[in-house]
């Protein structure tokens, strides 16, 4: 035996594959399941798993019992440790943002008892070289404590993905590792390793595909404080595939007069692989009471049962559908579900209803993710109208219900609707070919009465916080809060016709950057929430703020909402292309979403208002990157690059995600346009109009990743933008999208008039705060006087360096002075 290759049995195992029998699903029973009284004793133990290693001095394991062949849970109590070394510097550096450890290279804790919940080769592991022990009282508690936990705490059902495992026979190398140790530091924590992704966890949607985490579920200082690829990985995919496919919903849904919601809907899908559980997205609130499956082979379905799964709504109500048998891969398969619930929509009073779920109205497999088609059925009481995603289709009246059908013409990502008394308004602009509707409510809603509320019990002071954009799929972004003096009565229906022209000016303007829309249609409606936005396909949401006119503001002393009503409805707007067109790979890659769309506003402002308008927005967005929270914390742009997403809030930078995914990804577009910029083209904008349009008809319908937007970049390179001539943009993106680092300028200049035109520019310009690499082309401008300048020059700048030039040059008429980053063409420190 002994003498046999040391690489045999390795070999072996990969070639004949343990073909584990799937376990007959169960869920009750691995629900039930709790730790056995006999345990396993274990010494100097230790379990490696990428980024993290536990340590068990002393101490022993309680199985709960095996559910087939597979034990998938242990309870620790004894003497352990755990580590986490980050796989990569952003990550390190976030952990060490989070720890308040700025050298920090691993983090680690102490731990008495854990609980493992695992699909992988954990149990033998153990196993091996454990000795029996005797029973230990503690180990029924501490699992006790982690079942509450789960419900309360995560809200997220973890038993779930251990069974999706099982049913699937999913193989130990490939199986799932989660461990929750109540450590002396942080008593309340999951370090996860899934292979399959960390997003099937449940926790959150739109993770994208990477594999290992430790996520705290405390609302105040939680979230995913690492989230990375395996350390082996060497290179990635930027999404997963998904586990189910869906090609159309098909989604009929009653609301009753008391708001109550009743659903019905069919999606018609398919499996890349043979799946049993599949888990659904679905607001907890809406009770799933039935589900039924069928291949979708023509004729009448044979509709068989399926089993559910849905805990508690306050609890962990992870939705998930039990396939009576396992899908066949490519084979396109029926599921119905029924469900019903209360607060999908608020009576917001006279005749206004907010839509209270914001996405998983309707049970799906991930919106965002893959558009699908949709046919959409309401049923409401007829006195009152829907708006909803896709175009009429039919509308009737039986009783004293209106019947109202939409379809969709092409996918779309996700479905939304909008529901109350509504007075509509329409337009279509010749010069986009766009219809733009817009649809007010003739009531005044409660939140008025709140308003006036509001107002009068903060007018004893205090400025007002005008609110950030805070829309779409931020999981952890919250509507700002409202502070404000005064008392007011608001008619909105005559505010229509603004709404219209700022949504007539942003179809133009984004059709002539942006190319046009499949379907060149959106309906605006005013939504009970005054503070915020969304953006649905075809759908917009504007808050009441929206379409208050500035006397009406003024006299609720909201002039510092200005900013944000101009920009609300373009930037929602906007999203028709980014985020619903163009989606987005993952959290990482959100600001292809959100900061071009911000960057969109700032071009509609651009061609309403002019370059004083277009400069201030720049300004108040570069002070908003360098902004530090109050009360200390770190500056929002050292809270951690662009590609963190919305993990960029904690609470050392709360600020930061809006900050760097809005404002610093608005940034980093405005800076390649001005890189672009050609003063000297009839549309100094050509070339980058290219570029965006390039973007937008390649990835229509797809989900780009970061990686992939570069791409289209270095299509569409100007010379100036081969720095480091290679045809590649890696030094930007690296520099401004991964990177933290902002530059800090100052400049010297004489200018001398030599007559006949002509004119001696002698200068230097100086770049600090950065490091040796950082690469940056600085435009160089006339000054002509009230505003006017003109650029004669590209100053390239490598590092923390200082540049001198002297040129004669003949500008177009006579120059004031000379300036650097005249256009906000570079984001610089003060
Ligand atoms: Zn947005």
């Amino acid at each position: 035996m002994s003498r046999k290759p040391l690489l045999l049995p390795a070999l072996l195992f990969a070639l004949t594959p343990l073909s584990l029998a799937a376990f007959e699903v169960d869920y009750a029973a691995l629900r039930a399941a709790r730790p056995a009284a006999e345990g396993t004793a274990v010494q100097s133990l230790t379990l490696e798993r990428d980024a993290y290693r536990f340590r068990f001095e002393s101490g022993a394991f309680f199985f709960l019992p095996p559910f087939g062949e597979r034990t998938v849970g242990a309870v620790f109590v004894g003497s352990g440790s755990w580590e986490l070394t980050p796989a990569g510097e952003t990550e390190r550096k976030h952990l060490a943002l989070l720890l308040h450890d700025p050298g920090l290279s691993t983090t680690s804790d102490q731990f008495e008892t854990a609980v493992f919940l695992f699909t992988d080769s954990t149990a033998e592991e153990i196993r091996k070289g454990g000795k029996p022990a005797g029973p230990d009282p503690r180990a029924a508690e501490v699992f006790d404590r982690f079942l509450k936990r789960e419900r309360k705490d995560f809200q997220t059902n973890f038993h779930l993905r251990v069974l999706e495992d099982l049913a699937d026979a999913v193989e130990p190398k490939s199986g799932v590792f989660l461990a929750f140790p109540e450590g002396r530091k942080l008593s309340l924590v999951l370090a996860a390793v899934d292979p399959a992704g960390i997003e099937r966890l449940g926790i959150v949607p739109n993770l994208g595909c990477e594999e290992t985490a430790l996520f705290l579920p405390d609302p105040d200082n939680g979230g995913f404080w690492y989230l990375s690829h395996l350390k082996a990985a060497s290179t990635a995919a930027a999404r997963w595939p998904p586990l189910a496919r869906a090609l159309s919903y098909t989604v009929d849904s009653e609301i009753e007069k008391n708001v109550r919601f009743k659903g019905t809907t069919t999606i018609r899908f398919e499996t890349p692989a043979a799946v049993r559980v599949i888990p659904l997205h679905l607001m907890p609130k809406l009770r799933l009471q039935e589900a039924s499956f069928a291949p979708a082979a023509g004729g009448e379905p044979a509709w068989q049962k399926a089993a559910f799964v849905q805990e508690k709504a306050e609890e962990d109500a992870t939705a998930a559908v039990i396939l009576p048998e396992a899908s066949r891969p490519g084979a396109e398969s029926l599921l119905k579900l029924t469900y019903s619930g209360k607060e999908v929509l608020f009576d917001a009073g006279d005749g206004n209803f907010s839509v209270g779920a914001r996405e998983s109205w309707y049970p799906n497999f991930g919106v965002f993710g893959e558009p699908a088609n949709f046919e959409l059925t309401y049923r409401v009481p007829k006195d009152f109208a829907i708006v909803s995603v896709g175009t009429p289709a039919g509308e009737r009246i039986e009783g004293n219900t209106k019947i109202s059908i939409w379809k969709t013409e092409k996918p779309i990502r996700v479905a939304g609707f909008n529901y109350g008394k509504f007075k509509k308004l329409e337009r279509t602009d010749k010069d986009s070919g766009f219809e733009v509707k817009v649809y007010t409510n003739p009531g005044t809603p409660d939140i008025i009465q709140e308003i006036n509320m509001a107002l009068r019990s903060a007018s004893r002071g205090g400025g007002i916080d005008a609110p950030v954009p805070s829309d779409l799929s931020s999981p952890f972004a919250a509507p700002p809060s409202y502070v404000g003096p005064s008392s007011v009565s608001v008619d909105t229906e005559q505010l229509a016709d603004s709404a219209l022209v700022d949504g007539v000016n942003s179809a133009r303007v984004y059709t002539a950057y942006f190319g046009s829309l499949p379907s060149p249609r959106v309906a605006i409606t005013q939504q009970s929430q005054w503070n915020f936005g969304q953006s649905w396909p075809s759908l917009i949401y504007l808050p009441y703020l929206a379409f208050l006119d500035r006397g009406t503001r003024h006299t609720l002393g909201l002039d510092a909402t200005k900013d944000f009503v101009d920009e609300v409805g373009p930037h929602e707007f906007a999203h028709q292309w980014w985020g619903h067109l163009v989606g987005w790979a993952s959290y990482r890659d959100q600001w292809l979403s959100e900061g071009f769309a911000e960057f969109s506003a700032a071009l509609v402002l651009e061609n309403t208002g002019g370059l004083k308008r277009a400069s201030d927005f720049w300004e108040k967005t570069r002070r908003r990157i360098l902004e530090s929270p109050h009360g200390g914390g770190a500056p929002n742009f050292e809270a951690g690059p662009i590609t963190l997403g919305w993990r960029l809030a904690s609470r050392r930078t709360p600020e930061a995600y809006a900050a760097m995914v809005y404002s610093k990804g608005a940034y980093v577009l405005q800076m390649l346009r001005m890189t672009m910029h050609n003063p000297a083209s009839p549309n100094p904008d050509a070339a980058f109009i290219l570029l965006m349009r390039d973007f937008a008809s390649s990835y229509a319908g797809k989900n780009p990743s970061t990686a992939d937007f570069q791409k289209v970049v270095e299509r569409h390179m100007v010379p100036s933008m081969n720095a480091t001539k290679n045809g590649k943009m890696d030094w930007f993106f690296q520099q401004w999208v991964d990177g933290t680092e902002i530059p800090r300028y100052s400049s010297k200049f004489d200018l001398k008039d030599e007559g006949g035109g002509k004119f001696r520019v002698a200068g230097t310009v100086t770049q600090d705060s950065v490091s040796k690499d950082f690469c940056v082309i600085m435009p160089l401008y006339f000054d002509f006087g009230k505003g006017k300048v003109a650029r004669f020059g590209l100053l390239p700048l490598m590092g923390n360096t200082s540049r001198s030039f002297d040129v004669e040059i003949k500008p177009p008429q006579k120059p004031k002075g000379v300036l650097i980053n005249a256009l906000h063409d570079v984001l610089a420190r003060d």
